[in-house]
């Protein structure tokens, strides 16, 4: 019998779903519901190759859920009769309370609901989603997966920031790390598939959101996120690394609040800050016409990328292993030629052609040669949710 686990991931407007069979990976059906609570929303699912629609108002989540639902219907494939042995919820953050997946009752929804004054924008969107999808599916265990967790043991070194330790203790401001589920899908995946437990491995997660992480033999010792998804590499609309001086000059002298500041670094900086667009193609396009702000945002992208990989090199001692991931990182071979353009010194080499090639599957882009190898691997942050769901019930 298959153990198929429903895994969602409700953002502010958005409910992203897949069913998983935990056992095989294989998905039966995914899908994406968007501009909840707009006035047309949309619903795309997928099932057996063939697409099924929804176009019209989308009042809340529960409405969302619903009508996912009857498109799991429409396709044949009643939520009910296909196995669903429990939901398995993406949480974004968990901080101190919660660093292994957690099967949910009130209590812990509550108590994650507490943590949504450490990420604002992302946890109440997931217990909204969490509390509606418990009434729509009652009857199986619901159980969350923290982006968070993954960093749990994260260095003191690594996870301090210098500031007045009192004020930080109170706060609890630390770094807490994000995309955890991937880094810890693809660095396990490397690990298997050069049957290999002791790598020094960095995992470039280079998506619409991007982060590094550096681990050894498994465990994580630096990632580029910190107290929330803002710090580190530059993302499709978050800045990234920023002196935070910076914000001090922007209150003082153009009278910016704190919500503007919050709008300002979280989504009209990056990509969509520099050049316009957020998107790796779009932006490819923008700069083939010449234009000159697209130009210099790949240049600061990669740049940002560049000065991680070298920190990291540091911070590990040397590297085994050099990942790529996430839309842009499994994609798009101009941008990780770019990020390793000239590291023969310290010795990364890219293979052009294996680079090239487009694929699915994780492959090795380097040359044989090369000290460190270069990999892509696609990441698969449902399955490992899914995975680490049955692991709980
Ligand atoms: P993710 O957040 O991992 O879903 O990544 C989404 C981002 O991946 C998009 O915003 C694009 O910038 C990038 N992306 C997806 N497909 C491609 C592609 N074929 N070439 C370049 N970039 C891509």
């Amino acid at each position: 019998m298959a153990r198929n686990v429903l895994v969602l991931n409700c953002g502010s407007s958005s409910i992203k779903y897949q069913l998983v069979d935990a056992d095989t990976g294989e998905c039966a059906a995914s899908g994406i519901a968007e501009r909840i609570g707009e006035k047309v929303g949309s619903v795309t699912h997928l099932r057996d190759g063939k697409t099924y629609t929804y176009q019209g108002r989308i009042e809340d989540h529960a409405a969302g859920l619903d009508i996912i639902r009857r498109l799991f219907e429409d396709s044949r494939l009643e939520l009910t009769d296909a196995g669903v042995v429990a939901v398995g919820h993406r949480v974004v953050h968990g901080g101190r309370r919660f660093t292994d997946p957690t099967v949910l009752d009130d209590a812990t929804v509550a108590a994650i609901d507490e943590l949504s004054v450490l990420a604002p924008l992302h946890n109440p969107a997931n217990v909204t989603g969490i509390r509606q999808a418990r009434k729509v599916f009652p009857d199986v265990p619901h159980v969350a997966v923290f982006d968070t967790a993954f960093f749990r043991d994260l260095p003191e070194a690594a996870a301090t920031y210098a500031i007045d330790r009192e004020v930080a203790r109170k706060y609890e401001v630390r770094r807490y790390g994000f995309h955890g589920t991937s880094h810890a899908y693809v660095s396990g995946k490397v690990a298997e598939l050069l049957d290999r437990t002791d790598l020094r491995q960095i995992v470039l997660h280079l998506g619409n959101g991007a982060s590094a992480s550096a681990v050894r033999a498994g465990k994580p010792v630096e990632t580029s996120m910190g107290m929330t998804p803002l710090e580190g590499l530059v993302m499709g609309s978050r800045s990234g690394d920023i002196d935070p001086g910076v914000l001090f000059h922007l209150n003082r002298q153009a009278g910016m609040s704190v919500a503007d500041l919050d709008t300002l670094l979280n989504r009209r900086s990056g990509m969509t800050g520099l050049a316009g667009v957020n998107d790796f193609r779009d932006l490819h396009r923008l700069i083939d016409e010449g234009n000159t702000d697209a130009a210099l945002a790949f240049d600061v992208y990669c740049h940002r990328v560049r000065k991680y990989i070298g920190a990291y090199l540091a911070v590990l001692g040397g590297l085994d292993v050099l990942t790529f991931t996430a839309g842009v990182g499994e994609n798009d071979a101009l941008t990780r030629a770019a990020i390793l353009r000239d590291l023969e010194g310290l010795g990364i080499r890219l293979d052009p052609a294996r680079n090239a090639a487009a694929s699915r599957e994780p492959r090795t882009i380097s040359t044989d040669g090369s000290a460190v190898r270069v990999m892509v691997v696609p990441t698969n942050e449902e399955l490992a949710i899914a995975r680490a769901t049955v692991a709980v019930i």
